[in-house]
């Protein structure tokens, strides 16, 4: 009895360090949505409503499954005979062309954004861009394009125009910058 129970505990500490390592808790995830009618929508926690943590596609002959976090931007193409063309930059920069068929453009993505939850399915989606970051000084707060910062490290949006927050990154002194003598 004691043993069975040992044998689950043990189970259970694999299971929570395995979800502790895919979460990646020192990197947060913002995504930048292009829908087909040009409107766009930034999202956190954004993922495929119904598991899987990878794009299923094919490259050629072969069946890849590419893993959402070696992705950095995804562009949809056109569906032709139930096949979508997708263009993948990786996050190595590397460009891959690959293709869906119905049941993967056809899932259903969701996230959160500043108006609650979102969802949209992929077929209706232009371009995804993922921007990941380490988490970050939070006595230096976060910056929005037009220069509004904040110190909440919860808050991903500016309250004031809605564009996305990036870390301030602490200026540090290179070896390389000329010095006065
Ligand atoms: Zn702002």
């Amino acid at each position: 009895m004691w043993r069975i129970a040992g044998i689950v505990f043990f189970l259970g500490l694999m299971v929570a360090a395995g979800a502790a390592g895919q979460s990646g808790e020192d990197e947060t995830e913002t995504v930048r949505v292009e829908d087909s009618k040009g409107v766009v929508t930034y999202a956190t926690d954004f993922s495929k409503a119904f598991g899987g943590g990878s794009l299923s596609a094919y490259r050629g002959d072969s069946k890849v499954e590419v893993p959402f976090e070696r992705i950095a931007v995804l562009r949809t193409g056109r569906i032709v005979d139930s096949r979508m063309d997708v263009g993948l930059v990786l996050t190595t920069g590397r460009g891959l062309q690959v293709q869906l068929d119905r049941p993967e453009f056809e899932s259903v993505y969701g996230g959160l954004t500043e108006f609650g939850n979102f969802r949209i399915r992929l077929a209706e989606v232009k371009s995804i861009e993922f921007s990941r970051r380490q988490k970050y000084d939070q006595s230096l707060g976060q910056r929005c394009p037009s220069a509004h910062i904040w110190y909440k490290e919860t808050w991903r949006f500016c309250p004031y125009d809605g564009k996305a927050l990036v870390p301030v990154k602490r200026s540090v002194p290179t070896t390389e910058e000329p010095r006065r003598r």
